[in-house]
Protein backbone atom coordinates (compact mmCIF):
# COMPACT_ATOMS: atom_id res chain seq x y z
CA UNK A 1 0.00 0.00 0.00
CA UNK A 2 0.67 3.47 -0.09
CA UNK A 3 2.10 5.35 2.96
CA UNK A 4 3.44 9.03 3.70
CA UNK A 5 6.49 8.27 5.69
CA UNK A 6 9.05 9.63 8.08
CA UNK A 7 12.61 9.60 7.66
CA UNK A 8 14.03 11.85 10.07
CA UNK A 9 13.85 15.63 10.16
CA UNK A 10 13.06 17.07 7.05
CA UNK A 11 12.53 13.97 5.24
CA UNK A 12 9.48 11.91 3.85
CA UNK A 13 8.45 10.56 1.03
CA UNK A 14 5.67 8.45 -0.11
CA UNK A 15 6.76 4.75 0.16
CA UNK A 16 5.07 1.29 -0.83
CA UNK A 17 4.57 -0.19 2.38
CA UNK A 18 2.90 -3.33 3.34
CA UNK A 19 -0.55 -3.55 4.07
CA UNK A 20 -1.05 -3.75 8.57
CA UNK A 21 -2.07 -6.62 9.94
CA UNK A 22 -4.20 -7.37 13.31
CA UNK A 23 -1.66 -7.92 16.14
CA UNK A 24 -3.42 -8.23 19.42
CA UNK A 25 -6.95 -9.38 19.75
CA UNK A 26 -8.36 -6.05 20.28
CA UNK A 27 -7.11 -4.39 17.16
CA UNK A 28 -9.17 -3.45 14.00
CA UNK A 29 -7.61 -2.94 10.20
CA UNK A 30 -9.25 -0.06 9.21
CA UNK A 31 -9.14 1.34 4.75
CA UNK A 32 -8.68 4.85 5.07
CA UNK A 33 -11.47 6.77 3.18
CA UNK A 34 -10.10 10.28 4.36
CA UNK A 35 -6.90 11.68 6.13
CA UNK A 36 -5.25 14.97 6.47
CA UNK A 37 -2.26 16.45 8.11
CA UNK A 38 -1.91 18.47 11.78
CA UNK A 39 0.39 21.29 12.53
CA UNK A 40 2.01 18.53 15.05
CA UNK A 41 3.20 16.04 11.67
CA UNK A 42 5.47 19.85 10.79
CA UNK A 43 6.47 19.73 14.05
CA UNK A 44 7.40 15.85 14.05
CA UNK A 45 9.34 17.00 10.44
CA UNK A 46 11.29 19.63 12.41
CA UNK A 47 12.72 16.44 14.74
CA UNK A 48 10.45 18.20 17.91
CA UNK A 49 8.92 14.51 18.43
CA UNK A 50 11.44 11.97 19.54
CA UNK A 51 8.96 9.13 20.01
CA UNK A 52 8.33 9.23 16.38
CA UNK A 53 11.09 7.84 14.90
CA UNK A 54 12.30 7.29 10.96
CA UNK A 55 10.68 5.00 9.01
CA UNK A 56 7.21 5.81 10.94
CA UNK A 57 3.45 6.32 8.67
CA UNK A 58 2.16 9.68 9.79
CA UNK A 59 -0.92 10.73 10.36
CA UNK A 60 -3.37 10.82 13.55
CA UNK A 61 -6.67 11.88 11.54
CA UNK A 62 -9.18 9.69 9.62
CA UNK A 63 -12.49 8.51 9.06
CA UNK A 64 -12.48 4.61 7.08
CA UNK A 65 -14.19 1.36 6.46
CA UNK A 66 -13.51 -1.58 8.94
CA UNK A 67 -11.54 -4.25 6.85
CA UNK A 68 -10.88 -6.64 9.66
CA UNK A 69 -11.04 -6.91 13.47
CA UNK A 70 -9.62 -9.24 16.01
CA UNK A 71 -11.15 -12.22 17.97
CA UNK A 72 -11.42 -9.17 20.60
CA UNK A 73 -13.25 -6.77 18.76
CA UNK A 74 -16.89 -6.78 19.60
CA UNK A 75 -18.12 -3.24 18.90
CA UNK A 76 -17.32 -3.12 15.00
CA UNK A 77 -17.53 -5.45 12.23
CA UNK A 78 -15.89 -5.20 8.94
CA UNK A 79 -17.60 -2.64 6.47
CA UNK A 80 -18.62 -0.54 9.68
CA UNK A 81 -17.93 2.85 8.59
CA UNK A 82 -15.53 4.89 11.45
CA UNK A 83 -14.30 7.80 13.09
CA UNK A 84 -10.46 7.12 13.87
CA UNK A 85 -9.72 9.40 17.20
CA UNK A 86 -6.12 10.31 17.00
CA UNK A 87 -6.36 9.42 21.08
CA UNK A 88 -6.08 5.30 21.50
CA UNK A 89 -7.48 4.46 24.97
CA UNK A 90 -7.62 0.89 26.36
CA UNK A 91 -10.66 1.89 28.10
CA UNK A 92 -9.89 0.11 31.30
CA UNK A 93 -6.48 1.63 33.13
CA UNK A 94 -6.94 4.17 35.89
CA UNK A 95 -6.55 7.46 33.43
CA UNK A 96 -9.40 6.03 31.22
CA UNK A 97 -11.78 5.06 33.85
CA UNK A 98 -11.54 8.89 34.63
CA UNK A 99 -12.00 9.87 31.39
CA UNK A 100 -8.37 10.80 30.42
CA UNK A 101 -8.04 8.86 27.67
CA UNK A 102 -4.87 10.76 26.23
CA UNK A 103 -3.05 9.64 29.63
CA UNK A 104 -4.05 6.00 28.44
CA UNK A 105 -1.05 3.52 30.52
CA UNK A 106 -1.56 1.10 26.67
CA UNK A 107 -2.40 4.25 24.59
CA UNK A 108 -2.93 8.20 24.54
CA UNK A 109 -1.28 10.01 21.29
CA UNK A 110 0.80 7.07 19.31
CA UNK A 111 -0.99 6.65 15.85
CA UNK A 112 1.22 8.58 13.36
CA UNK A 113 3.70 8.89 16.48
CA UNK A 114 5.11 5.68 18.55
CA UNK A 115 2.85 3.18 16.31
CA UNK A 116 2.20 3.60 12.08
CA UNK A 117 -0.64 6.17 11.54
CA UNK A 118 -3.28 6.85 9.02
CA UNK A 119 -1.45 8.94 5.85
CA UNK A 120 -1.54 5.33 3.71
CA UNK A 121 -4.49 3.03 2.56
CA UNK A 122 -4.63 1.25 5.92
CA UNK A 123 -3.93 1.94 9.29
CA UNK A 124 -4.15 -0.64 12.34
CA UNK A 125 -6.13 0.87 14.86
CA UNK A 126 -5.03 -0.74 18.96
CA UNK A 127 -8.06 -0.85 21.00
CA UNK A 128 -10.45 -0.61 18.14
CA UNK A 129 -13.60 -0.66 20.08
CA UNK A 130 -13.00 2.41 22.72
CA UNK A 131 -10.61 4.26 19.71
CA UNK A 132 -13.05 4.67 17.01
CA UNK A 133 -16.47 5.96 16.92
CA UNK A 134 -19.15 4.54 14.02
CA UNK A 135 -20.16 7.11 11.23
CA UNK A 136 -24.01 8.15 11.07
CA UNK A 137 -25.19 7.11 8.08
CA UNK A 138 -25.66 10.11 5.92
CA UNK A 139 -23.02 12.14 7.40
CA UNK A 140 -20.38 13.85 5.34
CA UNK A 141 -17.47 12.10 6.32
CA UNK A 142 -14.79 14.37 4.58
CA UNK A 143 -16.24 16.88 7.45
CA UNK A 144 -15.58 13.96 9.88
CA UNK A 145 -12.15 14.23 9.78
CA UNK A 146 -12.15 17.26 11.74
CA UNK A 147 -13.35 15.46 14.60
CA UNK A 148 -10.52 12.79 15.00
CA UNK A 149 -8.54 16.02 16.45
CA UNK A 150 -8.61 19.69 15.77
CA UNK A 151 -12.63 19.85 17.07
CA UNK A 152 -12.59 17.75 19.91
CA UNK A 153 -8.57 19.84 20.98
CA UNK A 154 -10.37 23.07 20.48
CA UNK A 155 -13.48 22.63 22.59
CA UNK A 156 -11.95 20.23 25.40
CA UNK A 157 -8.48 22.16 26.01
CA UNK A 158 -9.98 25.64 25.16
CA UNK A 159 -14.09 25.95 25.33
CA UNK A 160 -14.31 23.50 28.04
CA UNK A 161 -11.25 24.10 30.19
CA UNK A 162 -11.73 28.10 29.74
CA UNK A 163 -14.80 27.96 31.67
CA UNK A 164 -16.72 30.23 28.62
CA UNK A 165 -20.06 30.89 29.53
CA UNK A 166 -23.32 32.81 28.00
CA UNK A 167 -22.43 36.57 27.93
CA UNK A 168 -18.72 35.36 28.64
CA UNK A 169 -15.86 38.00 26.63
CA UNK A 170 -13.31 35.09 25.27
CA UNK A 171 -10.49 35.60 23.16
CA UNK A 172 -8.80 33.19 20.98
CA UNK A 173 -5.24 33.92 20.45
CA UNK A 174 -4.11 32.50 16.73
CA UNK A 175 -6.52 31.68 13.72
CA UNK A 176 -5.33 28.64 12.53
CA UNK A 177 -7.20 25.40 12.41
CA UNK A 178 -7.30 24.96 16.14
CA UNK A 179 -7.98 28.50 16.75
CA UNK A 180 -10.60 28.23 14.32
CA UNK A 181 -12.01 25.27 15.95
CA UNK A 182 -12.04 26.70 18.87
CA UNK A 183 -13.87 29.91 17.85
CA UNK A 184 -16.79 27.40 16.13
CA UNK A 185 -17.49 25.45 19.14
CA UNK A 186 -17.78 28.15 21.60
CA UNK A 187 -20.27 29.44 19.94
CA UNK A 188 -21.93 26.21 21.33
CA UNK A 189 -22.36 28.49 24.73
CA UNK A 190 -22.93 32.28 23.40
CA UNK A 191 -20.14 34.36 24.77
CA UNK A 192 -21.22 37.86 24.20
CA UNK A 193 -17.58 38.78 22.31
CA UNK A 194 -15.35 36.14 20.64
CA UNK A 195 -11.96 38.50 19.85
CA UNK A 196 -9.25 36.56 17.67
CA UNK A 197 -6.12 37.27 17.37
CA UNK A 198 -3.48 36.97 14.52
CA UNK A 199 -0.58 38.41 12.57
CA UNK A 200 -2.48 37.09 8.99
CA UNK A 201 -5.38 38.70 7.66
CA UNK A 202 -6.70 36.21 5.39
CA UNK A 203 -7.01 34.01 8.44
CA UNK A 204 -8.90 36.68 10.61
CA UNK A 205 -11.31 37.36 7.59
CA UNK A 206 -12.16 33.73 7.82
CA UNK A 207 -12.09 34.17 11.50
CA UNK A 208 -14.86 37.05 10.86
CA UNK A 209 -17.46 34.78 8.79
CA UNK A 210 -17.34 31.96 11.73
CA UNK A 211 -18.36 34.13 14.10
CA UNK A 212 -16.04 35.85 15.91
CA UNK A 213 -17.26 39.56 16.95
CA UNK A 214 -13.89 41.58 16.53
CA UNK A 215 -10.53 40.38 14.78
CA UNK A 216 -7.26 42.20 16.01
CA UNK A 217 -3.93 41.83 14.01
CA UNK A 218 -1.60 41.86 15.82
CA UNK A 219 1.05 42.92 13.38
CA UNK A 220 -0.89 46.45 12.75
CA UNK A 221 -2.15 47.03 16.57
CA UNK A 222 -1.38 46.52 20.17
CA UNK A 223 -4.10 43.73 21.32
CA UNK A 224 -3.09 44.37 24.40
CA UNK A 225 -4.97 48.27 24.30
CA UNK A 226 -7.53 46.31 21.40
CA UNK A 227 -8.87 44.32 23.83
CA UNK A 228 -9.54 46.50 26.53
CA UNK A 229 -11.05 48.93 24.44
CA UNK A 230 -13.22 46.07 23.58
CA UNK A 231 -14.15 44.88 26.87
CA UNK A 232 -14.09 48.28 28.48
CA UNK A 233 -10.73 47.92 30.12
CA UNK A 234 -11.73 44.74 31.49
CA UNK A 235 -9.94 41.95 29.85
CA UNK A 236 -11.44 38.25 28.80
CA UNK A 237 -13.09 35.89 30.83
CA UNK A 238 -10.83 33.31 29.00
CA UNK A 239 -7.97 33.93 27.17
CA UNK A 240 -7.38 30.95 25.00
CA UNK A 241 -3.59 30.24 23.34
CA UNK A 242 -3.72 28.36 20.10
CA UNK A 243 -0.67 29.20 18.68
CA UNK A 244 2.12 27.51 21.02
CA UNK A 245 4.76 30.01 21.11
CA UNK A 246 6.08 31.93 24.60
CA UNK A 247 5.14 35.60 23.36
CA UNK A 248 1.56 33.91 22.57
CA UNK A 249 1.04 32.45 25.90
CA UNK A 250 2.65 35.63 27.73
CA UNK A 251 -0.09 38.21 25.84
CA UNK A 252 -2.77 35.85 27.39
CA UNK A 253 -1.67 36.83 31.04
CA UNK A 254 -1.99 40.25 29.64
CA UNK A 255 -5.54 39.93 28.31
CA UNK A 256 -7.18 37.87 31.19
CA UNK A 257 -9.29 39.79 33.53
CA UNK A 258 -9.65 39.37 37.10
CA UNK A 259 -11.29 36.07 37.92
CA UNK A 260 -10.27 34.60 34.12
CA UNK A 261 -8.99 31.35 33.40
CA UNK A 262 -5.97 31.40 30.49
CA UNK A 263 -6.46 28.07 28.68
CA UNK A 264 -3.43 26.67 26.59
CA UNK A 265 -4.02 24.34 23.95
CA UNK A 266 -0.61 25.09 21.72
CA UNK A 267 1.66 22.69 21.68
CA UNK A 268 5.43 24.40 23.51
CA UNK A 269 8.77 23.45 22.55
CA UNK A 270 10.46 26.12 24.87
CA UNK A 271 9.48 27.83 28.08
CA UNK A 272 7.72 30.84 28.45
CA UNK A 273 7.63 33.60 31.48
CA UNK A 274 5.06 33.46 33.68
CA UNK A 275 4.30 36.75 35.65
CA UNK A 276 3.37 36.17 38.76
CA UNK A 277 4.30 39.43 39.75
CA UNK A 278 1.27 40.60 38.24
CA UNK A 279 -0.96 37.68 38.74
CA UNK A 280 -0.59 36.21 41.90
CA UNK A 281 -3.61 38.25 42.99
CA UNK A 282 -5.90 38.10 40.21
CA UNK A 283 -8.13 34.99 40.69
CA UNK A 284 -6.71 33.64 37.63
CA UNK A 285 -6.78 29.82 36.96
CA UNK A 286 -4.02 28.80 34.00
CA UNK A 287 -4.85 24.57 32.65
CA UNK A 288 -3.08 22.58 30.44
CA UNK A 289 -4.24 19.62 28.51
CA UNK A 290 -4.29 17.25 25.85
CA UNK A 291 -6.54 16.28 23.90
CA UNK A 292 -9.11 13.44 25.52
CA UNK A 293 -11.26 13.29 22.64
CA UNK A 294 -13.85 12.52 25.67
CA UNK A 295 -16.20 14.90 23.93
CA UNK A 296 -16.30 13.13 20.39
CA UNK A 297 -19.79 11.29 20.90
CA UNK A 298 -21.45 14.71 21.31
CA UNK A 299 -19.75 17.23 18.63
CA UNK A 300 -20.65 13.96 16.39
CA UNK A 301 -24.06 14.37 16.89
CA UNK A 302 -24.22 18.36 16.78
CA UNK A 303 -22.17 18.01 13.59
CA UNK A 304 -24.89 15.78 12.11
CA UNK A 305 -27.38 17.73 13.33
CA UNK A 306 -26.10 20.95 11.81
CA UNK A 307 -25.12 22.83 14.84
CA UNK A 308 -21.68 23.24 13.67
CA UNK A 309 -20.00 22.35 10.06
CA UNK A 310 -16.45 21.49 10.64
CA UNK A 311 -16.02 21.13 6.44
CA UNK A 312 -15.93 25.19 6.45
CA UNK A 313 -12.65 24.35 7.63
CA UNK A 314 -11.51 22.02 4.75
CA UNK A 315 -9.75 24.16 2.17
CA UNK A 316 -8.16 22.16 -0.28
CA UNK A 317 -8.27 18.60 -1.43
CA UNK A 318 -5.27 15.81 -2.65
CA UNK A 319 -5.70 12.47 -3.42
CA UNK A 320 -2.77 9.96 -1.52
CA UNK A 321 -0.67 10.43 -4.80
CA UNK A 322 -0.36 14.18 -4.14
CA UNK A 323 0.72 13.32 -0.50
CA UNK A 324 3.58 15.28 -0.98
CA UNK A 325 1.67 18.89 -2.72
CA UNK A 326 -0.73 18.22 0.43
CA UNK A 327 2.02 18.49 2.64
CA UNK A 328 4.00 21.23 0.38
CA UNK A 329 0.69 23.43 0.45
CA UNK A 330 -0.24 22.94 3.93
CA UNK A 331 3.38 24.18 4.90
CA UNK A 332 3.17 27.19 3.11
CA UNK A 333 -0.35 28.75 5.10
CA UNK A 334 0.35 32.46 4.60
CA UNK A 335 0.75 31.56 0.76
CA UNK A 336 -1.71 28.82 -0.22
CA UNK A 337 -4.21 30.38 2.64
CA UNK A 338 -4.45 26.52 3.62
CA UNK A 339 -6.36 25.27 6.69
CA UNK A 340 -6.82 22.10 6.63
CA UNK A 341 -5.69 20.07 3.43
CA UNK A 342 -7.91 16.65 3.24
CA UNK A 343 -6.14 13.38 1.75
CA UNK A 344 -8.17 10.86 -0.09
CA UNK A 345 -6.55 7.93 -0.90
ZN1 LIG B 1 -3.34 16.72 15.24
ZN1 LIG C 1 -6.33 3.15 29.10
Amino acid sequence: MKALVYHGPGQKSLDDRPKPAIMAPTDAIVRILHTTICGTDLHILKGDVPTCTPGRILGHEGVGVVEAIGDAVSAFAPGDHVLISCISSCGRCAPCRQGMYSHCERGGWILGNSIDGTQAEFVRIPHADTSLYPIPAGADEAALVMLSDILPTGFECGVLNGKVQPGDNVAIVGAGPIGLATLLTAQFYSPAQIIMIDLDAHRLETASHFGATHVINSAEQDPVAAVRAVTGNRGVDAAIEAVGVAATFELCQDLVAPGGVIANIGVHGHKADLHLEKLWSQNIAITTRLVDTATTPMLLRTVVAGKVDPARLITHRFTLDAALDAYDTFARAAETHALKVLITP
